[in-house]
This record gives C-alpha cells, sequence and structure tokens, in this order.
C-alpha cells in the first residue's frame, strides 16, 4: 500500500504505467475522475483482450476504482473460488473505458464494458458496517452487486497478508446458480451491444 490519502497519491500508479495521450484511456484529472458518488458506489467488469484474455473488476471506493484481475472472469457457482488479483487503483471515469488500446502502450488490446452496475458494502463486523477502505486494507470484503449480468453477493478475501492475490467467490444466496457461465455465454459489452470482434472492428487505430 502506498499509505496516500488523497484520490491523487492513489492514481500514481495508474499514471506511471501509461501514456493516456497515446492509449486513449482517461486522463487523471485530478479527483480521481467523475463525481464520488458515497450513497450508491459504482463497480465495473471489463473484459480485456490483451496478451492474455482476462477481465477486470473494479469497484469505486474513496473516489477511485479499486481493481483486480480475474484470469477466468467472476464465476455465479459459490463452489468457484476464482483468482482475482489486485492492480492499480484507476480513475472512476475507467468504468465507462471501451476500445481498442494500440499495440505498444500498457494493456494492449480491446476492452470491453462485460457489466456493470451499483454496489453495496455488506461487510460486518462486531455487528456494524465495515468501511470498504478497512475491509480491504483488513482483506475481507462482503459487496452486493446489482450488475445486469452479476448480482448478489460476492466475497474478496485475500489470499495472503502483504501479497496481490485474493479469491473472488459467489456468496450463496438467490442470485447463485452453478449452471450459469455468463463469461462463456454472454459476450456482449453491457453499454453498446458489441462483442469484442465489433469493437476491434469499429475502433482499430493504426
Ligand atoms: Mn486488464
Amino acid at each position: 500500500m502506498s499509505g496516500n490519502s488523497d484520490g491523487k497519491g492513489k492514481l500514481d500508479t495508474y499514471r506511471d504505467k501509461r501514456d493516456v495521450s497515446q492509449s486513449g484511456e482517461p486522463a487523471f484529472d485530478g479527483d480521481g475522475g467523475g463525481t464520488a458518488s458515497d450513497d450508491s458506489p459504482i463497480f465495473v467488469i471489463q473484459k480485456h483482450d490483451a496478451s492474455s484474455l482476462h477481465y477486470d473488476i473494479r469497484l469505486e471506493v474513496g473516489g477511485v476504482l479499486k481493481s483486480w484481475a480475474l484470469p477466468k472472469g467472476p464465476s455465479t457457482d459459490p463452489s468457484e473460488k476464482r483468482l482475482a488479483i489486485m492492480t492499480e487503483d484507476h480513475p472512476r471515469d475507467y468504468a465507462d473505458f471501451e476500445g481498442v488500446i494500440p499495440e505498444g502502450e500498457y494493456g494492449a488490446g480491446t476492452v470491453l464494458i462485460w457489466d456493470r452496475g451499483c454496489y453495496r458494502n455488506i461487510t460486518e463486523k462486531d455487528d456494524g458496517l465495515r468501511p470498504m477502505e478497512d475491509a480491504l486494507e483488513e482483506g475481507h470484503a462482503l459487496v452486493w452487486l446489482e450488475g445486469e449480468k452479476i448480482s448478489g453477493g460476492y466475497a474478496f478475501q485475500r489470499i495472503d497478508k502483504d501479497d496481490d492475490q485474493w479469491l473472488l467467490i459467489k456468496m450463496d444466496d438467490e442470485a447463485a446458480d452453478a449452471r450459469r457461465n455468463p463469461v462463456s455465454t454472454e459476450l456482449k459489452s453491457v453499454a453498446s451491444g458489441r462483442d469484442l470482434d465489433d469493437i476491434r472492428d469499429e475502433e482499430q487505430v493504426d
């Protein structure tokens, strides 16, 4: 952890890793991007066809998007533990990013807004609601997602302290469904209706 408490410090790594003038990704605009929405924070899951295909799940926390890469995407089956590798905080505006990151840029490849919506922190500790920042710092956070494809409770569980490897686990609630496999059956963007090929065809940059 960087120890920075303001949005600017949290996004230093995001800025350092990429040249947004070349990549087409949202610029760091000084306040984390967009308007903070403390009452109904957002989440997004972006399908990212980079050097290896993966999904990125991002939760709005404290004005930025806390981010994890999911090599296999999210599951709706509570018996499946999906690896989630914590990556750098992203600006809030990144939730609206869909397009092609050109060759030679960090994360080069196609980004598709696979799911999005609002979420609620449901992490309880000592009979109270644990703030998200504290829950993540402690390596255990429960969220209730209200997406178009993915909904209900999910647990983010850090595997080892001082490591960036977490597990994302569907909680056993009414939205759990071991027979669904949305990662393989629901291919289109919830923002544009396009699949990866459509985005590549329409937005390829030379
Ligand atoms: Mn990614």
